[in-house]
C-alpha cells in the first residue's frame, strides 16, 4: 500500500492540500504502507523554490511526515518532477514509436483560429486532430529538420473510459469528450499529465487519493497506463473543501493558506483534528481526537461526497478546547514558540526602541504584530484624507497586487503599495494612513513596511481583507475593472 500526495509549488502552501495529505497518510499507515510527498513542478512558469519550501514548512508543521519525499529521499527518487525530465522524454518516445500518441506541429495561431471558430460554433474548445494522420515518416522528418512540436496523446474516437472511483462507484466518460493532451511540450518537458502518470507508476503508488478537480483528468490517466501496459492505481477523488455558504473555497471568503492559521494561532494538532472531522465524523461526542485515532478509524468508503464546509468557528472552537487542555506552563512554551523567537522580538525591538517613552509602551505599541486581526471599522478611516470609493479601491489593489508577487518582504510590499499611489495618482502621505489603519488598527504605529514584513503575507492578506469588508467591500464590476489596470510602477511618478 503506498499513497502520496503531490502538491503544485505555484503558490502559498494551501489548507486543502493537508486535507489530501492527511487523508493519504492515515490511509497508508492503517494499512501498514507508506506515504510519499512528490513535487509536480512542471509547470515551469508558476514554480517557484519559495513555494516548495513554504509548502514543505507548512505540512511538517502540521505534524505529518512522509516515508519519502525530495527532502528525506527515498528509493524512488528524486522525487522533484523538474528533476526527472529524462524519464518523461523516455516514455513519450515509447508512445509514438508505440502510435499511442502523435507530433503536432499546429502553430500557436493556428490553434488560437481553431479555439475561435469552435467558440464561434458554440462546441467544446479541444484539439481538432490536425495532426494525426501526418505519416511517422514525414512527423520524424520534421521533427529531425527542427520543426517546433509538441506531443500528444491519441484518444479512442467512440467509445466510454469508465472510470472506477472508490467513493463514487463506476462513472463513464465518452472519449468523444476527452481532448488529445499534450503529454509533452515543445521545449521537451512533461506537462502534469504524463509525469503523474510515469511517476505514479514508478514509485509504485497503489492507491491515487487526490481533489476532484482531477476527476476529468481520469480517462486520459487510464489511457495512459493503458498505453504503458500498466496496472492503473485505485483512484479516489475526495470532494472540494466549502465556505459555509457551499461555494468552492476561496480566498475571497476565507483564508486558504495553512500559514494563515499557524500564523493566528492555531495548534497544528486541533487543524489535523478539524479536518479529520470532514473526513469521519465523530462518533458522539467524541470530537477531539488524533491522528493516530482518525488513521485507525478513517474509512475511505465513508467519505461523505457532499462538500465539507471549512467551517472556522468550528475550528474557533476546537483550537479552544485544545489550548485550554494545556497546563499554563505549556501554554506560556506554545507562545513563546508561536511567536516570540529572538529574532523576531529583537527586531521588534529595533522598530519600538526610539518610540517608547516608559517600558509600558513597549507592550500596547506592539501588540498589532502579535494579534490575528485588528478591529476596523469605517469610522476607522474617517481621519483618512481619501473619499470612500479611493479607499476601496486602493485596499483592494494592495491586497490583489501583493498576492501576485512571490516575495513578501519590504522592498515588494513598498513598491507594491506605491505602485498603487500611482495607479491611483494620490501622494502616498495621505495613502499610506489608509495601509496603516487596515493594517495595524491605528493612523499611526511603527513603520508600515517592516511592519507587514513581520506580520507576514497571509495576516496582511486578511486585514486587507477584513478592512476592504468594513468599508463595504468590492463589487463583480468593479473587481473586473479594477483588475485590468496595469500595474507599472515607477518611483518617479509617485507624488509625494
Ligand atoms: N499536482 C497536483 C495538484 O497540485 C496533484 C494532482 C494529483 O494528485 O494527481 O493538486
Amino acid at each position: 500500500m503506498r499513497t502520496r500526495v503531490a502538491p503544485s509549488p505555484t503558490g502559498g502552501p494551501h489548507v486543502g492540500t493537508a486535507y489530501v495529505a492527511l487523508v493519504n497518510y492515515c490511509f497508508a499507515k492503517q494499512q501498514g504502507g507508506d506515504f510519499l510527498l512528490r513535487i509536480e513542478d512542471t509547470d515551469q512558469a508558476r514554480s517557484t523554490p519559495e513555494s516548495e519550501h513554504a509548502i514543505l514548512a507548512a505540512l511538517r508543521w502540521t505534524g505529518l511526515s512522509w516515508d519519502e519525499g525530495p527532502d528525506v529521499g527515498g528509493p524512488h527518487g528524486p522525487y522533484r518532477q523538474s528533476e526527472r525530465s529524462e524519464i518523461y522524454r523516455r516514455y513519450a518516445e515509447q508512445l509514438l514509436l508505440q502510435g499511442d500518441a502523435f507530433r503536432c506541429f499546429c502553430t500557436p495561431e493556428r490553434l488560437e483560429a481553431m479555439r475561435a471558430a469552435q467558440r464561434a460554433a458554440g462546441i467544446p474548445q479541444k484539439y481538432d486532430g490536425h495532426c494525426v494522420a501526418v505519416p511517422a515518416g514525414e512527423s520524424a522528418e520534421r521533427a529531425a529538420a527542427g520543426e517546433s512540436y509538441v506531443v500528444r496523446m491519441k484518444i479512442p474516437e467512440t467509445g466510454v473510459c469508465v472510470v472506477n472511483d472508490l467513493a463514487r462507484g463506476p462513472v463513464p466518460y465518452e472519449y468523444a469528450t476527452v481532448d488529445m493532451q499534450v503529454l509533452l511540450k515543445s521545449d521537451g518537458l512533461p506537462t502534469y499529465h504524463l509525469a503523474n502518470v510515469v511517476d505514479d507508476h514508478l514509485m509504485e503508488i497503489t492507491h491515487v487519493i487526490r481533489g476532484e478537480e482531477w476527476m476529468p483528468s481520469a480517462p486520459k490517466h487510464l489511457l495512459l497506463y493503458g498505453y504503458f501496459g500498466w496496472e492503473p492505481p485505485v483512484l479516489m477523488h475526495l470532494p472540494l473543501l466549502r465556505n459555509p455558504d457551499k461555494s468552492k473555497l476561496s480566498k475571497r471568503k476565507n483564508p486558504t493558506g495553512i500559514l494563515f492559521y499557524q500564523r493566528m494561532g492555531y495548534l497544528p494538532e486541533a487543524l489535523l483534528n478539524f479536518l479529520g472531522l470532514l473526513l469521519a465524523p465523530a462518533p458522539e461526542g467524541r470530537e477531539i481526537f488524533g491522528v493516530d485515532d482518525l488513521t485507525r478509524r478513517l474509512d475511505l468508503v465513508k467519505i461523505s461526497l457532499g462538500g465539507p464546509v471549512f467551517d472556522t468557528v468550528k475550528l474557533d472552537w476546537l483550537n479552544g478546547q485544545y489550548l485550554r487542555a494545556l497546563t499554563a506552563g505549556e501554554l506560556v512554551a506554545r507562545t513563546l514558540a508561536w511567536g516570540f523567537d529572538r529574532e523576531r522580538v529583537d527586531r521588534i525591538a529595533e522598530l519600538a526602541r526610539s518610540r517608547v517613552a516608559r517600558l509600558s509602551d513597549v507592550v500596547p505599541s506592539t501588540a498589532y504584530l502579535f494579534a490575528g486581526r485588528v478591529e476596523v471599522t469605517k469610522d476607522s478611516f474617517a481621519g483618512t484624507k481619501l473619499p470612500p470609493e479611493q479607499i476601496r479601491k486602493a485596499l483592494a489593489l494592495a491586497m490583489w497586487r501583493l498576492d501576485a508577487e512571490h516575495t513578501f518582504d519590504m522592498a515588494t510590499v513598498e513598491r507594491v503599495l506605491k505602485g498603487v499611489g500611482e495607479t491611483l495618482g494620490v501622494k502616498f502621505r495621505d495613502l499610506s494612513r489608509v495601509f496603516y489603519v487596515a493594517m495595524t488598527g491605528s493612523a499611526t504605529a511603527l513603520p508600515l513596511f517592516d511592519s507587514m514584513e513581520l506580520l507576514g503575507r497571509d495576516i496582511c492578506r486578511e486585514r486587507f481583507r477584513f478592512a476592504l469588508d468594513a468599508v463595504g467591500g468590492v463589487t463583480n464590476k468593479e473587481q473586473k475593472e479594477w483588475q485590468a489596470i496595469p500595474f507599472s510602477y515607477d518611483y518617479a511618478a509617485v507624488p509625494t
